[in-house]
């Protein structure tokens, strides 16, 4: 029998499936991945700020060590290259803002934030800004597709590639069989589709669609870093340049649509002052839940009926570690992170019956 059936083709389950292998826990993956692009589009990118209010991403003084050593691994084991380690640059619109970073670097936030520089300092070409930024530590970004496509190759062999029916699972108290496959526990990594999904459409889901457009131009230099500047570009690494992204919180569809592509081209204009192509845009919707915590654990009922979603905006910087945490709550015992646990919903689940 095997431990886990893990439903989900994104970052989410590729993540568990690299926890479970690290701790001997063995699994099948069930899912079609054109379901959901969410993960295959994503820019992939760690910032350990949050700029609106320049303080630190939640928990990100664990989250980013968790990562850098989880995905390096991953390299390892898949002997393929997707971390890209970048510094993010952020320009001041004023000085106020500019003496806040000054002030922040030197004090709680001395980790993540580097020096103000002169932005010709950086030898960027084309770009549209001037003046001072402020330079993040400790942020990347990784190809999610990459990293999802070379560990699908690795395990092939415990892929299904197929919709989950949720009306065919057999449930019993200590395992789960679905079309002949018997398992311990089964772990939902549907992203915003959990909707779909009879055991856990009660969790309170606040979807955001995102779009980014893919652009070549031999005229952009970014130096290795990331620009941020009421939106983001970077270069991917076939050498085109990623652009983004939108929010729009009423359309849950992967369709790339006219007015997000005018949103996209704006954002451009203010970030890079050279011609461009456009050689692709596209659209995913990002699994955020009402509080913005991902949501992780059993259902209230079925004990080995799992959940592993939520991941909003910040998936790269979280799944590794939540994953680590789960592994531990599932091997040992030990308790979830109370903001991540499943638990806090559960009075939902009465309501809704
Ligand atoms: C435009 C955009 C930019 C982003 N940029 C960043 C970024 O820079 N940094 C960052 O950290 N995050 C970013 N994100 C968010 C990130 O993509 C998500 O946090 C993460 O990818 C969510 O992964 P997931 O596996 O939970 O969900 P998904 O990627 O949605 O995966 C769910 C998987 O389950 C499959 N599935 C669902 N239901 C079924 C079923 N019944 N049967 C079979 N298969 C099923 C789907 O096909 C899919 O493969 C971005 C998202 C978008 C849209």
């Amino acid at each position: 029998m095997t431990d886990f059936i893990l439903v989900g083709r994104g970052l989410a389950a590729t993540t568990l499936a690299h926890t479970f292998k690290n701790h001997n826990i063995s699994f099948k993956i069930i899912g079609l991945p054109t379901l959901s692009n969410c993960s295959l589009i994503a820019a992939g990118i760690w910032n350990p700020i949050v700029f609106k209010r320049l303080t630190q991403s939640w928990l990100a003084h664990k989250t980013i060590p968790y990562l850098n050593s989880f995905y390096k691994d991953c390299e390892e084991r898949l002997n393929k290259k997707f971390v890209y380690h970048r510094n993010i640059i952020k320009p001041f619109s004023e000085e106020q803002e500019k003496q806040l970073w000054l002030k922040k670097s030197r004090n709680e936030l001395d980790h993540f934030l580097g020096e103000v520089v002169d932005l010709k300092s950086l030898s960027l070409k084309n770009y549209n800004v001037s003046g001072e930024g402020g330079i993040v530590k400790q942020s990347g970004n990784i190809d999610v597709a990459s990293f999802i496509n070379a560990t699908e190759l690795f395990f092939k062999e415990h892929y299904i590639t197929e919709v989950f029916d949720h009306s065919l699972l057999e449930h019993a108290p200590d395992s789960v069989t679905y079309k002949g496959i018997l398992a311990k526990n089964i772990i939902f990594c549907e992203g915003h589709l959990i909707k779909n999904n009879p055991f856990f459409s009660w969790i309170p889901m606040k979807p955001a669609k995102g779009e980014v457009l893919l652009i070549e131009s031999m005229e952009i230099e970014l130096n290795n870093h990331i620009l941020n500047k009421n939106g983001f570009i970077l270069q991917t690494s076939s050498g085109n340049f990623k652009a983004g992204a939108t929010y729009e919180w009423d359309d849950f569809t992967d369709k790339p649509t006219e007015k997000g592509k005018r949103e996209l081209i704006e954002k451009l204009a203010s970030l890079v002052t050279c011609p461009y192509t456009i050689t692709s845009q596209q659209a995913g919707v990002r699994p955020s839940t009402l509080d913005r915590r991902p949501v992780i654990g059993a259902h209230p009922v079925y004990s080995n009926v799992y959940v592993f979603n939520g991941l909003g905006t910040k998936g790269v910087m979280l799944a590794p570690y939540f994953a680590n945490n789960f592994v531990f709550c599932y091997l040992q015992n030990q308790p979830l992170n109370s903001d991540v646990d499943v638990k806090r919903y559960y009075n939902l689940l009465k309501r809704a019956e």
